[in-house]
């Protein structure tokens, strides 16, 4: 038997703010956990307190913001460990640096309609953002741009929690990532 430990996945789930990433992300993070599958989970709202503190929201810091969280799933993913990630990550060209440097990296598309995401406005922030009062809020004020190819695409409004969480499950099967 060999010594060395084939690298972990990396998980990302990228989409509008409300689509439904950290829901989806701590659910499929907890199904792992009780398959006893090596992972950690990377919030974006927690990154952000700490490892991305100060990091505005112009193109540029976000693309750090992403850069960093890449670094940290390598390293974590380089011993063994899983790594689930919510972040709205909304730049084409910093998700492409991912899927180099990260040898598993799996695109999660939380393909969410803005519409249904401003019913929902879990934080009240899209409130706030369409009177005008938070610049650079993603979707209202700041680009996204959709993956081109994802490798899964969850569409939220058509699909329950329950659903989404298993279509991760089945893929990380399928493609021989989890037993
Ligand atoms: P994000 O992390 O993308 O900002 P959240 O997960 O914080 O979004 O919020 C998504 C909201 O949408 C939650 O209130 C969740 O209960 C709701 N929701 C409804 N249907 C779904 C679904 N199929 N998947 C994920 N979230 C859903």
């Amino acid at each position: 038997m060999s010594n060395f430990k084939s690298p972990g996945f990396t998980c990302w789930l990228t989409g509008l703010s409300g689509a439904g990433k950290s829901t989806i992300a701590i659910e499929v993070t907890r199904a792992l956990e009780q398959l006893s599958v090596p992972c950690e989970y990377l919030d974006g709202d927690v990154i952000r307190t700490n490892l991305s503190k100060g990091l505005s929201f112009s193109r540029e810091d976000r693309n750090i913001n992403v850069a960093r969280v890449g670094y940290v799933c390598r390293l974590l993913n380089k011993h063994g460990i899983n790594t689930v990630v919510a972040l709205i990550s909304p730049y084409q060209d910093a998700r492409e640096q991912l899927k180099l440097q990260i040898p598993n990296f799996i695109e999660v598309y939380v393909d969410t309609p803005l519409d249904v995401c401003i019913t929902r406005d879990v934080k009240g922030l899209y409130k706030k953002a369409l009177a005008g009062d938070i610049a650079e809020f993603t979707g209202i004020s700041s680009p996204y741009e959709p993956p081109l190819n994802p490798d899964l695409i969850l569409k939220t409004h058509k699909e329950t929690i329950n659903e989404c969480v298993e279509k991760v499950l089945t893929y990380l099967h399928n493609q021989g990532q989890i037993r």
